[in-house]
């Protein structure tokens, strides 16, 4: 739909076709408007997806922890056209929820990704194992399709691949590209928060994705080498899409420097090679001040001097680089688990904290009846300190986790 178009309808149809699900709740979309918000036109900085043909504004909108379904509307109503979630998000209820506002749409005036994972994966080296079928993979997909009410996706990722071997995992591969020659999806991807660069690399390797989503944010120790292998993939033709650019959502526990969002985003988005960003939005004000990233990225003085300050912090974002495990006296998931801690202390979601916890089955602090800690962080985290935090969590029933 070209711009034009996609003004005139969200002129005529947003209010009408919001309203009837959303309710009172559709106030928040009316005051988000671009010009009640000081918008020029054609102030949005927009990027090409690599090779996709898709042309984005560089923010986006990351609807994993959204449940609200005003925000969606309200979103349109304000410039975001891309909308990120997954299979696996919120037991489904995330894409149900997209697909239940945004059947009200055409389709072709939004762009969407979402995300199915392998099967089966070897939870220490990241490899994909033999239950991570072709079959499996298709049949999340049609899921997926019907919770959102599509014929198709505009781009589907394997979710969450973390090393070599799964970038190039045949069944994989297969599944994806099986995916695009039925119409299911446009473009095909993978996303990763775990060996960045090395997953990025193997992809332009490959030659099969066409867009990677990839976690990069200014905590991230490694941040360098991404950013290097995010520059070659881009330069390949690929579409790059940044995410957990906050950097655990906040600088920890017991720091008592806030976490400067907009600063956190504008730092990714001053790399050109990112071509756009999906911070996660769980509210307005969020909505309101990624918005407002989208057509300034001008880092400020007081910007830089956070950044500063806080990439000399330890904060939260642990790297996902599995340094410490191979010491560790009782072989511990310790970065599943440090993931865990992020979502309770960072985001506070402790649902989500406790999804990790069950998948490994940890109900107390596992490191009780270690005497002696023997591993080290890269970042100076307090491992067995963080674990005790979290572990405790693993008591607590469900009924009392939000
Ligand atoms: S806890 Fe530290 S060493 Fe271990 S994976 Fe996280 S950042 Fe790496
Ligand atoms: S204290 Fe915990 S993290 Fe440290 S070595 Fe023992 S089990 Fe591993």
């Amino acid at each position: 739909m070209s711009n034009l178009n996609r003004r005139t309808f969200l002129k005529t149809s947003v209010l009408g076709a919001a309203g009837a699900f959303v309710g009172n709740r559709l106030i928040g979309a009316e005051k988000l408007s671009p010009a009640s918000m000081g918008r020029k036109q054609g102030s949005v900085i927009r990027r090409k997806l690599g090779n996709t043909g898709i042309e984005l504004p560089i923010v986006s909108f990351g609807v994993m922890r959204a449940d609200n379904p005003a925000l969606i509307p309200a979103a349109i109503e304000a410039g975001y056209e891309h909308f990120d979630t997954a299979h696996v998000y919120q037991n489904g209820n995330n894409e149900k929820m997209l697909g239940e506002v945004l059947k009200d749409y055409p389709r072709d005036s939004f762009t969407i990704a979402t995300k199915v994972p392998p099967e089966e994966k070897d939870k220490k080296t990241g490899h994909l194992l033999s239950g991570s079928t072709k079959k499996a993979f298709l049949e999340k997909l049609d899921i997926s399709l019907k919770r959102l009410k599509m014929d198709y996706v505009d781009i589907l990722y394997a979710h969450s691949i973390s090393s070599r071997q799964a970038v190039g995992f045949e069944p994989i591969l297969d599944a994806l590209q099986t995916a695009k020659k039925q119409g299911k999806v446009r473009h095909i991807g993978l996303s990763t928060h775990r060996n960045e660069h090395e997953v990025i690399d193997e992809a332009i390797k490959v030659g099969v994705h066409e867009v990677i989503l990839t976690a990069y944010n200014f905590k991230q120790d490694h941040r360098d080498k991404i950013k290097d292998a995010i520059a070659r993939a881009s330069q390949a033709g690929i579409g790059i899409v940044g995410m957990k650019n906050m950097s655990g959502g906040s600088m920890g526990k017991d720091s008592e420097r806030s976490m400067n969002f907009s600063a956190a985003l504008k730092w990714v988005l001053n790399d050109p090679h990112v071509h756009t960003n999906i911070p996660g939005i769980i509210n307005f004000q969020q909505l309101k001040e990624n918005f407002a990233a989208m057509e300034n990225i001008d880092l400020t003085r007081e910007d830089k001097e956070f950044l500063y300050a806080a990439s000399m912090e330890e904060g939260i974002y642990c790297n996902g680089c599995e340094t410490c495990v191979p010491s560790c006296r009782k072989d511990l998931p310790i970065a599943d688990m440090m993931r865990a801690y992020m979502y309770a202390y960072g985001y506070r979601e402790m649902k989500k904290a406790r999804e990790v916890l069950d998948e490994h089955r940890i109900t107390d602090n596992p490191c009780s009846d270690c005497s002696v800690c023997t591993v080290s962080c890269v970042k100076g985290f307090d491992v067995p300190g963080r674990l005790a935090d979290i572990g405790r969590m693993g008591r607590i029933p469900h009924d009392f986790l939000v």
